[in-house]
């Protein structure tokens, strides 16, 4: 058993005694004034930290406002809204073709040729003319040069072929589909027809 000092008379009390002998001072409310102290510090602390998670909240949605400000942001919320989460297809689909600009030209055909005219008013050079073209694996093609404004340009099936070599037999080959790459003032510029 410790002797203490009560800190209201100064008079010696055990430190086991709820209360003051001398001046009726109770040590049992002294702590719980002290818990209630204790506990007042902890809600302010936790008041604290509370405040700053919702700092860096805040901070995360300025950040995240900023970002879409910018100009790859918009693009990615005009495509998300276009095409959906699952739209990563779509959206390169729709990439490519904004690359290779349209030839506006007027495609004929028989069992044996194919008549094209170029209806853009200025002239295609180094013109590729190409049959069954297959994403990028090649169909049959045929180098034809320059095609002028206005003119007109007839081919036989049979002068298409395949990069080793082997001809288009209109017989024993469906023609499916009918492209025509050129460069032009605007650049490399690219069409295709589906024949029916
Ligand atoms: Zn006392």
């Amino acid at each position: 058993m410790a002797v203490m000092e009560c800190p209201e008379c100064q008079g010696k009390v055990s430190d086991t005694a709820d209360a003051c002998p001398h001046c009726g001072y109770s040590f049992a409310a002294e702590a719980e004034r002290y818990k209630q102290e204790v506990k007042g510090y902890q809600k302010a602390e936790q008041a604290d930290r509370n405040k700053a998670i919702c700092v860096v909240l805040l901070a995360l949605v300025v950040a995240g406002a900023f970002w879409l400000r910018t100009s790859s942001g918009k693009d990615f919320v005009k495509d998300y809204r276009k095409y959906g989460p699952f739209g990563e297809v779509e959206r390169r689909d729709a990439m490519n073709k904004k690359r290779e600009s349209k030839l506006t030209a007027d495609v004929r055909y028989s069992p044996t040729k194919f008549i094209i005219t170029n209806q853009d008013g200025f002239d295609w050079t180094s013109v590729e003319l190409e049959i069954n073209s297959v994403g990028l694996k090649s169909g049959y093609i045929l180098k034809v040069g320059r095609i002028s404004a206005g003119q007109t340009c007839t081919v036989q099936k049979v002068e298409f072929a395949k990069p080793d070599g082997t001809r288009f037999n209109p017989i024993a080959v469906k023609a499916l589909n009918f492209s025509v790459l050129a460069d032009t003032p605007n650049g490399k510029a690219a069409s295709a027809w589906k024949l029916e």
